[in-house]
C-alpha cells in the first residue's frame, strides 16, 4: 500500500509568530508520522525558524514554489539549493494559482521538476481542469497535457519520486469539492496515463493526492477511496486542530488496510 500524504499549503499566510503559535497547538501528530506522511509548506520566511520543532512532531517541511537555476541574477526567486539548507524535502510545483496569476507554463513547470529531483527535493506536481474545462468535458484531456508536458524527459526511476496533486482549479479554496467519485475517476484516469506513457507498475508506486476544499469533515470520505492517498490541504491546513484531525483520519486509513 502507498503511504498517506497530507500536505499543508499555507500560501501566503501566516508570520514566523503565528506559524510558531501554529505548532504550540498542534496536537499529537507525532503520534501518527509513522503511518502518514506529513509536509508544511509555509511562506519561505517561516522555513527556518520552523524547521527544527516540525522535525520534531515527524512533520516534514516544503516550499511553495523554486526557481531551477541553483544561482544566479533572477532577482526575487529562490533556488533548490537554498531550500535544501532551510531543510526542505519537498517542493510545489505548478499550482494553479501559479499557473494563473504567474502565468507559469508546462514548459517552465518541467524544468523545475527536473531541477527539484536532481537536487534531491521532492517535487509534489498539480495539475486540474478549470470548471469551464470541465463543463466542455475536456477535463481528461487537458490534466493529460499538464503531465506531459510537465514531466516530460523523467525516467521511470524519476516518476517514482515525484508526487501528483489532482487539483481543479474550481474547487480550490471555493468550498465547491470534488465529489469522491469525480476526485477518484481523475485520479485513476492520471494513473491510467502513467501507466501508458511508463508502465503499470511503476504507475502503482506513483502517489497521487485530491486538493480541493478538503477539510476535517469530508476528509475521511476521500481517504476511503483506494486510488486516492492522500490530499493537499490548502485553508483547513492553517487551524491546527483540523488540520491534526486531518492526518489522524489519515492514519485511520492506513491502520483500516492494514
Ligand atoms: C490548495 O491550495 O492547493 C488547496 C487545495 O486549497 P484549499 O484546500 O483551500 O481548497
Amino acid at each position: 500500500m502507498r503511504k498517506p500524504f497530507i500536505g499543508g499549503n499555507w500560501k501566503m499566510n501566516m508570520t514566523i509568530s503565528e506559524a510558531r503559535e501554529f505548532l504550540l497547538n498542534l496536537q499529537n501528530v507525532d503520534l501518527f508520522s509513522k503511518n502518514v506522511e506529513t509536509v508544511i509548506f509555509p511562506p519561505f520566511t517561516s522555513l527556518n525558524a520552523l524547521k527544527v520543532a516540525l522535525v520534531e512532531r515527524g512533520i516534514k517541511l516544503g516550499a511553495q514554489n523554486m526557481h531551477w537555476e541553483k544561482a544566479g541574477a533572477f532577482t526575487g526567486e529562490i533556488s533548490p539549493v537554498m531550500l535544501m539548507e532551510s531543510g526542505c524535502t519537498h517542493v510545489i510545483l505548478g499550482h494553479s494559482e501559479r499557473r494563473r496569476i504567474f502565468g507559469e507554463e508546462d514548459s517552465l513547470i518541467n524544468a523545475k521538476v527536473c531541477s527539484a529531483l536532481k537536487q534531491g527535493i521532492t517535487p509534489l506536481l498539480c495539475i486540474g481542469e478549470s470548471k469551464e474545462e470541465r463543463g466542455q468535458g475536456y477535463a481528461r484531456r487537458i490534466c493529460a497535457q499538464q503531465l506531459e508536458g510537465s514531466l516530460e524527459g523523467l525516467s521511470e526511476k524519476d516518476i517514482t519520486g515525484v508526487l501528483i496533486a489532482y487539483e481543479p482549479v474550481w474547487a480550490i479554496g471555493t468550498g465547491e469539492n470534488a465529489t469522491v467519485n469525480d476526485a477518484g475517476e481523475m485520479i485513476a484516469f492520471i494513473r491510467q496515463w502513467l501507466g501508458k506513457e511508463y508502465d503499470p507498475e511503476t504507475a502503482q508506486k506513483v502517489r497521487i493526492l485530491y486538493g480541493g476544499s478538503v477539510n476535517s469533515a469530508n476528509a475521511a470520505l476521500y481517504f476511503a477511496h483506494p486510488e486516492i492517498d492522500g490530499a493537499l490541504i490548502g485553508g483547513a491546513s492553517l487551524n491546527s486542530e483540523h488540520f491534526a484531525k486531518i492526518v489522524k483520519i489519515a492514519a485511520r486509513r492506513k491502520e483500516d488496510a492494514i
